[in-house]
């Protein structure tokens, strides 16, 4: 079918679109009704029907291929390397969810997960899901304060922790983090079970801390059977980036989820039971929860956890994975690939990449310069997509399974089937139909099966965030600005909150950068608008080099400023032009990687930046700090 059809299928028909979506997964009993919109935003979807995410994801596999590989545990930080098998996977789950009862979780409960990247986390998430207890994953890279808040916010009966991760070669300990948390917690769950790596030596609390080796050994024989739940029965909380403010808790049903991952492992990433998927994300953002854990494996296909650097031993250590393991469809992030972009080129080529299909991005703007490097060095197919820990999967991108489409640089591609996507005026909300026309991208409801069911205990919140920008009209907005062209391609232009007025000019803060990123110099840059007496607001800029020593005076950083605004002026004209061009050696990020610029922005403003839990380098921002006081 071709993709137009496909899409107007999913829209103008929607109950019997999913429907037919819905026969990829497994029920136990089948649903009455395929959308209850009854009270929106409030969408119910799959009513009536019971199904289980662990027994999609694990057991009906370990049934018809219980040799196949499931969980393919990568360490270059421990130097580990261990294959679970769907049969291995099945008896490490059950394991686990004998645990977690014996240690009196029950259905509806939460259990926080604070965990590196190792199996047992994938064991507990799926654990949860196979008991019907919540899981709350929680980053690891999280420090105390950031994990109190979500803990008080979660409320969960259990936490499941180890004691140790590790980054680029260096102990990074949990459990003194998890105790100061604990202590600083409001709420204080019954008990925590730790896995013990042997990597940091810990204190235990006695008759709150439990230990997973003893237990693990007590369950050897457990059968554990999978709880039938309701398709509507949430599955998991998680909270969003906190890029543009105090994150939102994002609650997650159980059979809408598992049938938009399996139609997306389809149409989307085309990835067949028995390949290997390889996604360099990690289990504390959205993207480690449909495409390292639900989505591979709901595929049956065997995925690949990674714990360590990109670049350790060497940035050909991703490429070496591949390799080995004949990867098909890898994800990764446009940060990931800056990251290798900066390392010899050469790393790439070493590899037989034969096996794999396509790459995909997503989580921020994919810049020219990136995708060209990275396509041209890989040879593949790139494919940027566009989505939010909210919709849990892809609501732009190119669905190759449907129908082979072209990607175009700088475009996530075309609405995914299901999602109604709009471009609404800023000011009126009316809708822009005719192409490219500048609007906020806009989602009308029901939101499509896999997206949020609402914010964690705060439905009111779901409402007022979401729903309520446009008034008059109960529509969903992902506050980023999109513009659509002829062709149907979308192309994201940054977050509502980063377009800036300038004398009466809007304009956005990412045409700006890929201006100066163009530059052969830049390696990342980020623009804000600063409030300005006369123009309303100006441009300044935070500018990475690929070369610090080209600004080592004040004298070359002047000339290089200035050589970045003649090439603004050229490319956009002197209205675009930023009031300063700053050079730093890292810039704010959230610990997924994402540019904090309302943290600029407020500290050029002398304003508070607010919350800054999920900032990765406090050192960054102290930069932007000194540079403006100094
Ligand atoms: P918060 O909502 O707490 O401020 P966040 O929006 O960064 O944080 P995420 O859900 O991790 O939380 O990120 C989703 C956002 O990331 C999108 O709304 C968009 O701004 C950006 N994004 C994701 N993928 C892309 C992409 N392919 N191109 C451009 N922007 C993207
Ligand atoms: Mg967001």
């Amino acid at each position: 079918m071709d993709y137009a059809s496909f899409y107007r299928h999913s829209i103008d028909d929607r109950d019997a679109f999913w429907a037919e979506q819905a026969a990829l997964i497994d029920w136990k009993k089948p649903f009455d009704r395929v959308c209850d919109y009854d009270n929106p935003p409030f969408a119910k979807w799959f009513v009536g029907g019971q199904t289980n995410l662990c027994h999609n994801a694990v057991d009906r596999h370990a049934a018809t291929h219980p040799d196949r590989h499931a969980l393919i545990f990568v360490s270059t930080e421990t130097n580990q390397e261990v294959t679970y098998s769907f049969r291995q996977l099945e008896a490490e789950v059950q394991r686990m969810a004998a645990t977690l009862q014996s240690l009196g979780v029950k259905k509806g409960d939460r259990v926080l997960v604070y965990m590196p990247m190792i199996p047992e986390a994938a064991f507990a998430m799926l654990a949860c899901a196979r008991i019907g207890a919540l899981h709350s994953v929680v980053f690891g890279g999280f420090a105390s304060v950031s994990l109190a808040s979500r803990i008080d916010d979660a409320t969960p009966e259990l936490v499941i922790s180890a004691d140790a991760g590790s980054r680029g070669g260096k102990i990074v300990p949990y459990k003194p983090l998890l105790d100061e948390a604990l202590t600083l917690a409001v709420h204080k769950p019954a008990k925590v079970l730790m896995v013990d790596r042997g990597l940091s030596p810990f204190t235990r609390v006695a008759g709150r801390d439990e230990d997973y080796a003893a237990w693990r050994e007590k369950h050897a024989a457990t059968v554990v059977p999978c709880e039938w739940l309701d398709a509507t029965h949430p599955s998991y909380t998680l909270y969003t980036s906190g890029t543009t403010g105090k994150p939102k808790g994002v609650q997650r049903d159980t059979g809408g989820y598992a049938v938009a991952l399996a139609a997306s492992m389809k149409h989307i990433f085309c990835g067949q039971a028995g390949e290997t998927y390889f996604s360099t994300s990690d289990i504390g953002w959205v993207v480690g929860h449909s495409y390292i854990i639900y989505g591979p494996l709901i595929a049956g296909m065997a995925t690949i956890m990674y714990e360590g650097l990109p670049t350790r031993p060497d940035a050909a250590v991703w490429w070496s994975l591949v390799e080995k393991y004949k990867v098909t469809v890898m994800f990764s992030a446009p940060t990931a690939v800056r990251v290798l972009k900066k390392q010899d080129p050469a790393a790439l080529s070493r590899h037989d990449l034969s096996s794999l299909r396509a790459l995909f991005l997503a989580g921020e703007p994919l810049d020219e310069p990136t995708a060209k490097w990275i396509a041209e060095a890989l040879g593949k197919p790139i494919i940027d997509n566009y989505w939010q820990t909210e919709t849990g999967w892809p609501i732009l991108s190119l669905c190759n399974g449907v129908e082979k489409a072209d990607s175009k640089f700088g475009s996530p591609g075309k609405a995914v089937y299901g999602y109604d996507v709009k471009l609404l005026d800023e000011t009126t909300g009316e809708e822009l139909t005719a192409p490219n026309q500048k609007g906020v991208v806009a989602i009308e409801g029901p939101l499509p099966p896999g997206c949020m069911q609402t914010v964690w205990q705060d439905d009111e919140r779901f409402v007022k965030t979401y729903w309520s920008s446009v008034p008059g009209k109960r529509v969903y907005s992902t506050f980023d600005w999109g513009i659509r062209d002829a062709d149907g391609y979308f192309f994201i232009l940054g977050r509502t909150d980063d377009v800036i007025n300038v004398a009466g000019h809007r304009l956005g803060t990412r045409e700006i950068e890929e201006s100066i990123s163009s530059h052969a110099n830049i390696a990342e840059v980020a623009v804000v608008g600063v409030a300005d007496q006369l123009k309303g607001q100006v441009a300044m800029a935070f500018a990475v080099l690929k070369d610090a020593s080209r600004a080592a005076t004040p004298a070359d950083a002047l000339k290089l400023e200035g050589e970045v605004m003649k090439l603004v002026d050229e490319q956009l004209g002197a209205v675009a032009r930023p009031a300063r061009v700053r050079f730093v050696t890292a810039l704010p990020k959230t610990r997924s990687g994402k540019t904090l610029r309302r943290a600029i922005q407020a500290v050029c403003e002398g304003r508070d930046p607010g919350d800054l839990t999920t900032m990765e380098d406090p050192g960054a921002l102290q930069q932007v700090k000194d540079l403006i006081q100094g």
